[in-house]
């Protein structure tokens, strides 16, 4: 039997952040894969749908930009681009550099069989700690005939090869708009069935305001407060059926409907770990789950995103190592990377009053008040909202919608998560003329 200081079981970006951290500490590691390392935003979500998502925006850049001639997308030199992005599906470089840095790697599915104890390959494997970091698998809604037709998550999504004439997405949070706005972009009939009253749901309401106004601008139809209920082929055609009684024709159906913790069917059970309302593992502040039990990322249900996973790997990697690190959570932002880029961080209006934080909002459309817009595209785009508690003077929440949001969001995630007083943030002087100089005029308007 092998002995290790740590097992990793699971390799996306979360498990391999532990890792790699381990590694370089000097510590016996053993990583376990069941698909490929790099894991689901690799090859199925992040790097994929945003490589995609850069044809039509870059196209829709051009269109907008005075004196440019509207170039065309070259859908097969596209697909190429991310075939080498998602490296063909290949992870035998990763398995390589991972046994170059020391780690004995097991390519096949692993499962737990007791405190520090997993078997994978045929093999038994001891380790003092254990890091799970299995990620999570997408929901598939309960809609009658839903297996008699073409369905595909968002991994058949994202490595598509023919784009289909019309796609319906069903769930209309991030995963939905994006995939929404990368067929649309490609000129196929894009519907986005959404169950909620509004688009992107969890953030303040004028983001799915606006985010609704683009998304039909580029053509595509959204039913808000319809839910799926049934689904069958019509000759070449699905004919989806919605609870309002609408009627939708499609060629396939893209779930898109959350996403739940990969918590089963692995032997977690043999390790007492509790399991959160959410289905996430249950973790505390230092992402430890149990003795000598830790885990990171979508498997803990967080919030499920590829840079809260690395966070929390570092984390856990540090904890192991016995550098004592507390993980928090505020001010990580959260970006959906349509066209504009919705971009948010920190508290919801609701999410505050709920914490009965007194607030000061403010709200800015940026052709209106900063010049860069202008500069950028004809007819600019753009709105910034800010939150803030009035008794402490502090930010406690901003959203954006406008080009490279999800570049400049990072100056409200600063603030919010350093607790930078308003007064030093208004005396802030920003480069002339940057989307970032729209933050004074809306620091300004809270009046604090
Ligand atoms: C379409 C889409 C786009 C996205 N875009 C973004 C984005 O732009 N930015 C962002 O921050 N987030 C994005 N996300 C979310 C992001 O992909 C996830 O948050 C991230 O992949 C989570 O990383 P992880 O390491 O927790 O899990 P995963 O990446 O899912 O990795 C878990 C790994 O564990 C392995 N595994 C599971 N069980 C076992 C077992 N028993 N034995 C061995 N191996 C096992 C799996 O095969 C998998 O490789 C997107 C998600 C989707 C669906």
């Amino acid at each position: 039997m092998d002995r290790f200081d740590v097992i990793v079981i699971g390799m996306g970006c979360g498990g391999m952040t532990a890792a790699d951290r381990l590694l370089k500490a000097g510590r016996r590691v053993a990583v376990i894969e069941r698909e490929l390392i790099g894991g689901e935003c690799s090859y199925w979500a992040c790097i994929p749908s945003k490589t995609l998502l850069r044809g039509p925006e870059a196209r829709g850049e051009a269109e907008r930009t005075a004196g440019v001639a509207t170039p065309a997308i070259d859908w097969p030199g596209l697909r190429d681009y991310h075939d080498f992005m998602v490296r063909h599906l290949d992870d035998s470089a990763q398995v390589k550099g991972y046994e170059q840095a020391g780690a004995t790697v097991i390519k096949g599915p692993a499962r737990i069989a007791g405190p520090g104890r997993v078997e994978a390959d045929g093999q038994l494997l001891e380790a003092d700690h254990l890091v799970i970091a299995t990620g999570s698998q997408p929901v598939r809604p309960a809609i009658e005939g839903l297996d008699q037709v073409t369905v595909w998550t968002n991994r058949e999504a994202t490595n598509v090869r023919d784009i289909p004439s019309r796609v319906l997405l069903v769930g209309g949070s991030a995963v939905g708009v994006e995939l929404g706005t990368f067929y649309a972009g490609m000129g196929a009939q894009v519907t986005i069935v959404q169950h909620a009253s509004r688009l992107i749901d969890r953030e303040d309401p004028r983001v799915g305001e606006l985010a609704e106004q683009t998304l039909a601008a580029q053509g595509v139809t959204v039913h808000t407060g319809a839910t799926p209920v049934g689904a069958r082929t019509a000759g070449q055609a699905t004919v989806v059926t919605l609870d309002n009684g609408s009627q939708v024709e499609t060629d396939v159906v893209i779930l898109a409907a959350g996403r739940r913790p990969a918590t089963g069917g692995f032997g977690l059970d043999t390790l007492g770990v509790a399991l959160t309302g959410r289905g996430g593992i249950a973790v505390d502040e230092h992402c430890r789950a149990g003795e000598g039990v830790w885990a990171v990322g979508d498997v803990t249900g967080v919030a499920l995103f590829t840079h809260l996973a690395m966070y929390q790997g570092r984390v856990v990697a540090d904890n192991i190592l016995g550098r004592g690190r507390t993980a928090t959570y505020d001010g990580i932002p959260r970006v959906v990377f349509a066209d504009p880029e919705i971009a948010a961080v920190g508290l919801t209006a609701a999410q505050a009053a709920d914490r009965g934080i007194a607030t000061a909002t403010a709200q800015i459309s940026l052709a209106e008040t900063v010049d860069r817009p202008w500069t950028y595209e004809r007819d600019p785009r753009g709105a910034l909202g800010l939150l803030a508690d009035r008794d402490r003077g502090i930010l406690v929440g901003a959203w954006a919608i406008a080009p490279l949001a999800s570049e400049w969001i990072h100056q409200a995630a600063l603030a919010i998560r350093a607790q930078i007083p308003i007064s030093v943030l208004l005396d802030q002087v920003a480069q002339y003329p940057t989307y970032n100089e729209a933050y004074l005029v809306a620091l300004e308007k809270l009046g604090l």
